[in-house]
Parts: structure tokens; sequence; C-alpha cells
């Protein structure tokens, strides 16, 4: 007898957002790289908004512009052209090709119409030979998380070379925000390791003011570093609910035999602390002054901010590794996750709460995966929270129910400078922990009906 099939449930303001939105992000953070839909203009026009309300910066992606008779005939002839014209005019070094809900449902197969391009431009200016890398990303059967890490695997299986090994060490960050990349690589310098960080969109989607518009922004992991990532002496790679999945990590892995180190997003002291530890294994020293005063200086405001959030209780939401480093956190500075949710349905976000829970609750969360914001709100209607720590598509959850809400992530559409929120290494953890404190604070200020001015 067939198996009966689970009831569709709609899902409503979802919790996630677009998956090939998170490949555009990804190929972002590659020098001279454009991102490229093979799909309708729809879906670019769509992201393009979605992107610069976050990070108040132009995002170009360039679009096969598919309408309703490619739905029939296929897009091969518009992706092509397209190709060429992004290769013409904005003078690529690289293309990332990001597949969209129509182009899978009607079965384009990019790969072999990439193949096709190269075939026909062969000898054509550089139109053979600049570099495409395609990624398969129907929206429909993941999240923009899987979308970028795709991405990423996707550039180290088509671009990354092997050769005479290097002591650079390949850094896998996963989508975090320009000021944690900033903040890595200062990290890496200090302790005098070359790092290939990769994608780094630090420049990219924050760069200076230009007195010309540049096409392509200036930023990103240089090609000749991620062709040379087959070389690298280790990777590390972020990420606890990565287990088990085809990651870049693993394909450099298992392509040219560089040892992978899985760690978790390094939010909050525990977090941090084992980040710290591998980089002092790596670079065969310990860890700088600048950061051991740092993370002196944390300890310290764990004890100082104590009183003000000990006990508070706090929903978390948002992509599975950033909610599990947000859990390890809020855990160190006393307050209480009472529900840990995100979008996403990996199926190790439970394992990773609890590994990072690490017997610092009497009872262990409510986690949730696969939620959209519906259910968050059923959920949290019993849990009365004190806090709500996510992205801004949290805000009118937050506004129902008069509790204050803690940006963090992507995407922050209702406040500035979301790309420069620092969530990573002991100084991320300080400056969540600042923010939190305060809230609370002024939460504490504004309910009182005397107005303490002295808290
Ligand atoms: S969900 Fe699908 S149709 Fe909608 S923007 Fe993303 S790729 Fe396009």
């Amino acid at each position: 007898m067939a198996a009966k099939a689970e009831p569709y449930v709609s899902t409503t303001n979802a919790c996630k957002l677009c998956k090939p939105l998170g490949a555009c992000l990804a190929f972002r953070g590659i020098e001279g790289a454009v991102p490229f839909l093979h799909g309708s203009q729809g879906c670019a026009t769509y992201m393009r908004r979605y992107v610069i309300s976050h990070f108040r910066e132009p995002m170009d992606i360039a679009s096969s512009s598919l309408g309703e008779k490619h739905a029939i005939y296929g897009g091969g002839p518009n992706l092509k052209q397209g190709l060429a014209n992004v290769m013409n005019k904005y003078g690529a070094k690289l293309i990332g090709v990001a597949s969209t809900c129509l182009t899978e449902t009607i079965g384009d197969d990019v790969p072999l119409l990439v193949q096709e391009f190269r075939r026909e431009k062969a000898g054509q200016d550089n139109l053979g030979e600049t570099p495409v890398v395609t990624v398969s990303t129907p929206s429909y059967s993941g999240t923009h998380m899987e979308g970028f890490h795709a991405a990423v695997k996707a550039v180290v299986e088509q671009v990354a070379q092997g050769g005479d090994p290097t002591e650079a060490v390949n850094l896998l960050p996963g989508f975090v925000s320009p000021a944690d990349l900033r903040h890595l690589k200062e990290i890496l310098d200090d302790f005098g390791l070359k790092g290939i960080v990769l994608p780094d969109l630090s420049d990219t989607l924050d760069g200076p003011a230009e007195l010309d518009y540049e096409k392509i922004p200036a930023g990103g992991t240089p090609l000749t570093d991620i062709f040379a990532m087959g070389r690298s002496r280790a990777t590390l790679e972020f990420g606890r609910t990565l287990i088990g999945k085809k990651t870049a990590g693993q394909a450099l892995e298992g392509k040219f035999v560089i040892p992978l180190k899985r760690l978790g997003l390094p939010i909050g002291l525990r977090e941090t602390d084992r980040f710290f530890q591998v980089l002092e294994e790596l670079a065969g020293q310990p860890t700088p002054p600048l950061h051991e005063r740092e993370r002196g200086r944390l300890i310290d405001a764990y004890v100082d901010g104590h009183k003000y959030i000990f006990n508070k209780k706090a929903v978390v939401y948002g992509e599975e590794d950033l909610v599990v480093g947000l859990t390890a956190f809020l855990l160190e500075i006393g307050v209480r996750p009472v529900l840990c949710a995100s979008g996403g349905k990996s199926g190790h976000f439970h394992e990773a709460i609890a590994e990072v829970s690490d017997n610092l609750l009497p009872e262990p969360p409510m986690v949730r995966e696969g939620l959209d914001f519906y259910e968050i709100a059923e959920e949290v209607e019993a849990l009365a929270p004190d806090l709500l720590i996510g992205h801004s598509k949290g805000y009118h959850l937050a506004r129902r129910w008069g509790v204050p809400l803690i940006r963090v992530g992507f995407p922050i559409h209702d406040r500035f400078g979301g790309q420069r929120i620092l969530h990573l290494g002991y100084r991320g953890a300080q400056s969540l922990l600042d923010r939190i404190v305060n809230t609370v604070l002024e939460k504490k200020q504004q309910d009182s009906p005397v107005g303490y001015g002295y808290l």
C-alpha cells in the first residue's frame, strides 16, 4: 500500500529567504565577479531590492530575463546572450550563474548550456575563457543559507586547483556580516596566518564612497587566491549544522586532501575559545595579547551585566547556525532561550543546540526547525518572552507583544547599519552583550511609572 502523503501546510511569512539570493550574495564576495540569475527578471529585481535595503550598497544581479515563451522552449539562448553581455559590458572576471524556480522546473541543463557557450565562443576575445561557475538553486528546495553554501561549494569545486602546498589557511565563514569578515581577517593577521576567506563581502557590500560609479565594486576574495585554495594547509569551516552535508570544506578535503576543521560560528566566549584554540595550533603561538585582553574585558562585562539580564527569557530565530551561536552566547550570559526557531531544515539543528547548551540549563530550550512566522507566533504566545533576537522580519511579533527586538543577522530592513553589526569573536560578543543589557535597561526605564535615571 502506498505511504500516505503528508498533508500540505502552506507557509505564512517564511522565516527564510530565497535560495538563489544566498548564491548571489556568495558570488558577490569574489573579486571581479558578477552574480547571474538564470530566470525571470522579477527574481533579480526582488533580490536586488532586498539586498540593497540591508547593505545600503548597489548590487547588480544579471538575469537571463526569461518570459513565457522560454518556459516552453527553454532559456538557453537568453542565458548565452546574457553571459556574452556581462562579459563584454562588465568585464567580469568570473560569472556565478544560479538557477531559479522557473529554470529548474522547466529542466534547463545550465552546466551543459555553459559548455555549449564556451564551444560557440572559443577564440572570440575572452568570451570562452572567463570562468563561469554554475549552481543549482531551486528555491522550493531550501533556504538562502543553503543557496549560499551551495554556491561556495560550486566555486571551490569548479575553480580551485591543486599543486605545490602553501602555508595558507582557507576560512569558509558562511554568510556573516561585512563587519564580522573584517574582524575575522584581522584575527588571522594578528596570528600571522595567511588566510583565504571565501567569500569576502567586507568591501563589496560595505565599501567606501567613490566619486565614480564602479560597475563591479572593488574587493572580494581574489581569484588567484581561489585558484590556490587547493594547495592550502588546512580549511576551517563554520557551521555546526553542516554535519553530514557535502560542503565546500569537504569538497576541498575530498579533492585535494586538505584537512578540514568544522567549528561553530564563533559567537560568545566558548565558541570563540574553540576557534582561537585552532588558530593557536595552526599558528604555533599563543593568542595575541590584544585578543587576550578583549577576552578578559568580555568576562568582566559578563559579570557586570549579569544582574540586569539573568533569567530573562528570549526567543531566538533565523538562520540555523546563527541561532546555534546566539544560543551558546545567551546561555553564558544567563539569558534563557525558551524557543530556538529556524526556517531551515538541516536535520541537525536540535543536535547542534544540544551541543552548545552543554548542560548549562536545567531543561533544554524548545527547538523547532522549518517554522514560519505564523508558527513562531503560535509557539511564543505561551512562552511570554522578555526579548526577541533575530532579523527584522520578526518586528511585527515584537510590536504585537510589546517585547524588544534585538536585531541580528540578515535581513535588517528597518534599521540602519545592519552590515556593520559585529557578532563574531570576543569583540562581537562584547557588542551583543552591551546591546542586550541596554535594551533590557531601556525597557525597564520605559515601563517604570517613576522613570528611574540611575539603573
Ligand atoms: S522564490 Fe523562486 S520565483 Fe521567487 S524570487 Fe526566488 S527564485 Fe524567483
